[in-house]
């Protein structure tokens, strides 16, 4: 690993004319992580200073086939020489439009942007414009973007930016009846994620029963369903994430994977909202630039024609089960959360991410970039040995916290998520060292109390070498003993360790006593 003297002078120019440094969520999540990337290919990036990582952030979501996949940028290269941006959007808008309407089973008609937070705004714009209502119902915690009304952070934000929300909880249909009859007759829509991934937090799958509740209290009420698909959309499934549960949203907003890392999103719409779609004013001087619909037509077609979403899929769970299976065999609680190719890890009772923290710290280390505080992402380019590579890693960083929570008094107990019954779990070197210590403590004491010619063991072997082997094979299966006690004890086998030491050197001393 290069020694990060690029990164810290980027930084430093940073911090003079850029506020804070950096700002929103590309900030760098933590003190070993670089701030600034020089390129990335594959599954691969590598950061300013020539590091070279696994990339399971895949730019928060965006990179979906990996980075400079070639058909998206061949389709980049050839929009990019007829032209981007030319007073007018290039004949590729309709193409596209064509395309997501095709592949997105709920869509009827597409209207293009920049940003999710373009696309979520939008939607309620366009469900506010449909039905002449004004309130939102929102998932208490979750994220649709940077925008005054949704923002996570209070700075700036006015009571008036936030009048028309109504709070209820992800998957609890009650919560969401009980906002729905908060809103009354200006119920304009409800905005709500495919699965819960709010940030920091173990996700959640939707419970379809949810979905279908939701679906139906729209009906009931002549609001709007908005899927907020920004993050999952063309991850998770070829069309939208609530597809395979059944369920069809009014509206749905886009951005991320839409484009393989081009800056495009999109507001899909069923025909009942055509109308409003209509009559609202939405634009930007962006919005109709042709190279990122190219790479978004080229991103659709290579998702279909590479399988790509089953082998994301294979990859994320494979990424898995290697996971929750170190994390057994380093005897740490964790939750793997989320579907496979977004998922997130926690640690039990790390409130504050320190656990966190640590792993992807060393993890980062090791070669594989991912985040203590957000979920992950698979990528479709990740070859077995990118996996193999995240792996090595991600052991390594469960070692890191393994040592962590031994230098601090009682970690948290071990029981873990899913177990995988079909591997035995790995030795824990750094466990063994305290008896070592004292067992090189022991022998010393009992050397210079000269007691070891005292000890059991009839072998034909000198006088002086058998009492001393002896010991050894005493000592080394009470060791043994000790770690292949059942997981409960893993918090107290140091100190169980520690005892059977003094109770060997008690022993010592009474053989000693009686001579
Ligand atoms: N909705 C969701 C679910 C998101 O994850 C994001 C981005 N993280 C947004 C909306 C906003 O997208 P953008 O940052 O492109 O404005």
């Amino acid at each position: 690993m290069s020694d990060g003297t690029a990164d810290r002078q980027l930084r430093e120019r940073a911090r003079a004319v850029i506020p804070g440094g950096m700002y929103g969520h590309l900030a760098a999540p933590g003190a070993a992580y670089p701030q600034f990337m020089r390129s990335g290919r594959g599954a691969r990036v590598w950061d300013a200073d020539g590091n070279e990582y696994v990339d399971l952030m895949c730019s928060y979501g965006p990179v979906v086939l990996g980075h400079q996949h070639p058909a998206v940028e061949a389709a980049v290269r050839i929009q990019s020489e007829a032209g981007d941006c030319m007073n007018a959007p290039g004949p590729v808008m309709v193409d596209l439009a064509e395309l997501l309407t095709q592949t997105v089973r709920h869509a009827d008609w597409a209207i293009l942007a920049k940003n999710g937070t373009d696309a979520t705004t939008m939607c309620c714009t366009i469900a506010r414009a449909q039905t002449g209502r004004s309130k939102i119902l929102v998932a208490t915690g979750a994220y649709h973007g940077a925008a005054p009304w949704c923002t996570p952070r209070p700075a700036g934000v006015t009571a008036a930016d936030h009048a028309n929300l109504v709070h209820y909880t992800f998957n609890d249909v009650a919560s969401v009846q009980q906002a729905a009859a908060k809103a009354g007759d200006d119920l304009a829509g409800i905005l709500v994620s495919p699965f819960k991934h709010d940030a920091g937090f173990d996700q959640e799958l939707v419970d379809p029963a949810f979905a279908r509740g939701l679906r139906t209290l729209c009906d009931e009420k002549g609001a709007a369903l908005i899927l907020d698909d920004v993050r999952a959309g063309f991850r998770l499934h070829l069309g939208s994430s609530w597809e395979p549960v059944g369920v069809d949203p009014d509206l749905s907003a886009w951005s991320k994977a839409i484009a393989n890392g081009r800056a495009l999103a999109a507001v899909l719409g069923n025909d009942a909202f055509r109308d409003g779609a209509k009559k609202v004013f939405v634009t930007g001087s962006f919005w109709f630039s042709a190279v990122p619909m190219a790479a978004a037509i080229a991103t659709i077609t290579a998702l279909k024609d590479e399988k790509a979403i089953e082998a994301m899929h294979r990859t994320g769970t494979a990424l898995r089960d290697g996971i929750v299976d170190q994390a057994r065999s380093w005897d740490l609680a964790v939750n793997y959360t989320g579907p496979p190719v977004m998922p997130y890890l926690t640690f039990a009772g790390d409130r504050d991410h320190e656990l966190a923290g640590v792993f992807a710290a060393q993890a980062l280390r090791g070669g594989a970039y991912l985040h203590p505080r957000h979920n992950w992402f698979v990528s479709a380019a990740m070859t077995g040995d990118d996996l193999a590579l995240a792996l090595e890693a991600t052991d390594q960083a469960f070692a890191a916290v393994r040592k962590h929570l031994g230098q601090l008094a009682g970690g948290p107990p071990c029981p873990v998520q899913q177990p995988n019954p079909t591997r035995p779990p790995r030795s824990r070197p750094a466990a063994i060292i305290p008896y070592i210590i004292y067992f090189l403590i022991t022998l010393a004491y009992a050397i210079k109390r000269r007691t070891l010619d005292s000890l059991p063991g009839a072998f034909s072997l000198g006088r002086r070498a058998r009492p001393v082997i002896g010991f050894v094979l005493v000592y080394t299966v009470v060791v043994m003993l000790v770690l292949s006690l059942p997981a409960p004890f893993h918090g107290s086998d140091k100190v169980l360790g520690y005892g059977l030491a003094l109770a060997a050197l008690w022993y010592f001393g009474l053989v000693d006593g009686g001579h």
